[in-house]
């Protein structure tokens, strides 16, 4: 039995792509038949949000990779809050792990983000997962517990429903090499009791806790099915026409 927690698929461009592909990655999803079930949002680098905005169908949602934690002013190379919200851009992904390991993001500065992109009308998309040395020694759940502690110290109760948890080990990403089913249901459950315990009954229902890292058009139906898994967070092949299988991946 699964929970009617609204599917949702997310597409990671990171730092690839120029107009032309973005422009003809965009117009596919446009013209393909797309579950309308499933809640779509894609991601392009900053310098092609507004073009995708304009390209995107409506009832697709598109997300920053990054924001600022500070109002507009002398931050020299970064982009506010408002300046999104100005420009459509509903979404925000914050606190992947390729900003947390090469960026050097901590946990507290990802809060602060996570807190300002919400009190300025944007939902988030808020990443969290473990590194394979922190797997290794058995700490995956005390890693995602921190990582989640930070944001609830920083959130209201009520916040939490503009979040997406996105669940992605670290080791998974962009690897070829991705979790096991049961593996991601175990952490997902874990998620789903931390909400419980650490924000509220309503959070733990309707919080939705997707799964990213080495998703594909091969692996995405299996994983679909587990009961907490409500979607995924897609990197490599949402660059690529399998983006669609992904979206479509319950029907
Ligand atoms: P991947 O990336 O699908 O290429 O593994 C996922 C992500 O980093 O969001």
């Amino acid at each position: 039995f699964k929970m009617a927690r609204q599917f949702f698929v997310g597409g990671n461009f990171k730092m690839n792509g120029v107009k032309e592909s973005i422009t003809s990655i965009v117009k596919n999803l446009n013209a393909a038949k797309l579950d309308s079930t499933t809640e779509v949002v894609i991601s392009p680098p900053a310098l092609y949000l507004t073009l995708t905005r304009e390209l995107a169908d409506p009832k697709i949602g598109v997300a920053a990779q990054n924001v600022f934690d500070k109002p507009n002013g002398a931050f020299t190379g970064e982009i506010s809050v408002e300046q999104l919200a100005d420009s459509n851009i509903n979404w925000v992904v914050i606190g992947h792990s390729e900003r947390r390991v090469i960026l050097k993001e901590t946990d507290e500065f990802i809060a602060r983000k996570t807190k300002a992109a919400i009190e300025g009308g944007l939902s988030v998309i808020f990443c969290i997962g473990e590194t394979l040395e922190e797997r290794e020694a058995n700490k995956t759940i005390d890693v995602v517990t921190r990582q989640l502690n930070a944001a609830a110290k920083e959130l209201s109760k009520e916040q939490w429903d503009k979040v997406v948890i996105a669940y992605e080990p670290v080791w998974a990403i962009g690897t070829g090499k991705v979790a096991t089913t049961e593996q991601a249901q175990e952490v997902h459950a874990a998620i789903r009791q931390w909400l419980g315990a650490s924000v509220s009954a309503e959070a733990q229902a309707n919080v939705r806790i997707i799964y990213g890292g080495s998703v594909s058009e091969k692996n995405c139906r299996e994983l679909a099915q587990k009961e907490d898994v409500d979607g995924f967070l897609v990197g490599g092949a949402s660059l690529k026409p399998a983006f669609v299988d992904i979206i479509n991946a319950r029907i």
